[in-house]
């Protein structure tokens, strides 16, 4: 299927690594210009080197954090113009619901729902002037089935999730899409740390406690970063037009719902 977006820009946050490298990558092979984000130069340096490399796509760069003010506005500067965003940060740390104040919440709240409406703010007048843009938010499965200690994402994803219900219906009319897409494990260094803390928990081998998460799983694995990407790529193409405010699990099977 061609997904007829060959020759748009998109800008990918949070992209040297993981699950927003495996948006870039597969928005780079149909073809989308990038530009990519993360914290660490070097990594994404290296990750915007490799993605050149085998797709043939422009890419530029632009380190810095997404929860800060400063290197957002310079995100934001280099990202004008852009036809597709896929917003995405690291996730808070796990813990118990006394655990965490008010600072905790803040930051949470600043990486994991201000930020992407922030960058949703400022480059969705662009893809309406157009008549066309895609905004996908990598979220979590906790929006549909909460994960105890992970209390600080779930909070500020139904956050986000509450906003996107609403903006999505607000901005389809002028061929602007938003939806969130809900990993659920998928086997990026954030599933290894979360890994290290059920290991430490519960006094058990990190294998066993890999074991014991996929386990949980119908489909009896990790999702891979490509898996992701794949569907990203299809949200964020001509041909996903009608889907408009949706949460889409990708977990396997995980989440045990019928709907
Ligand atoms: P990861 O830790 O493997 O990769 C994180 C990437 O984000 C890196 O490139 C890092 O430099 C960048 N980054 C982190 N915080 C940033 C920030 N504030 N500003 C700019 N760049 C930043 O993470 P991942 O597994 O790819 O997860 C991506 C998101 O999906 C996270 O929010 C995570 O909580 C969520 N999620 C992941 C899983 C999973 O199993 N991997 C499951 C559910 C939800």
């Amino acid at each position: 299927m061609d997904l007829n977006i060959k020759g748009k820009t998109a800008l990918v946050c949070a992209s040297s690594r993981g699950l927003g490298r495996g948006c870039a990558e597969a928005l780079a092979e149909a073809g989308v210009d990038l530009v990519l984000n993360a914290r660490g130069a070097q990594a994404l340096e290296q990750t915007a080197q490799e993605i050149r490399d085998r797709w043939g796509v422009k890419v530029t760069t632009v380190a810095g954090d997404v929860s800060n003010e400063d290197d957002r506005a310079a995100l934001i500067k280099a990202a004008q113009g852009v036809d597709i965003l896929v917003n995405n940060a690291g996730g808070p740390p796990p813990g118990l619901w006394s655990d965490w104040n008010r600072d905790d919440f803040i930051k949470a709240l600043d990486a994991n729902m201000l930020a992407p409406i922030a960058l949703m703010t400022a480059l969705l007048p662009g893809m309406i002037d157009k008549g066309w843009g895609r905004v996908v938010n990598i979220t979590s499965g906790s929006v549909k089935a909460p994960i105890p200690q992970l209390g600080l994402s779930n909070s500020a994803r139904a956050g986000l999730t509450g906003y996107v219900a609403g903006t999505s219906r607000q901005v389809a009319p002028f061929g602007v899409n938003i939806n969130n897409l809900l990993p659920g494990i998928h086997d990026t260094d954030r599933a290894a740390s979360l890994d290290g803390g059920v290991s430490k928990a519960q006094n058990i081998s990190v294998e066993d406690a890999r074991a014991q998460r996929i386990a949980t799983i119908p489909a009896r694995r990790y999702g891979t970063a490509a898996d992701f990407g794949a569907m990203c790529a299809f949200l964020c193409s001509d041909r996903a037009q009608f889907i408009v405010g949706q949460n889409i699990l990708l977990d396997g099977g995980a989440v045990n719902a019928t709907l």
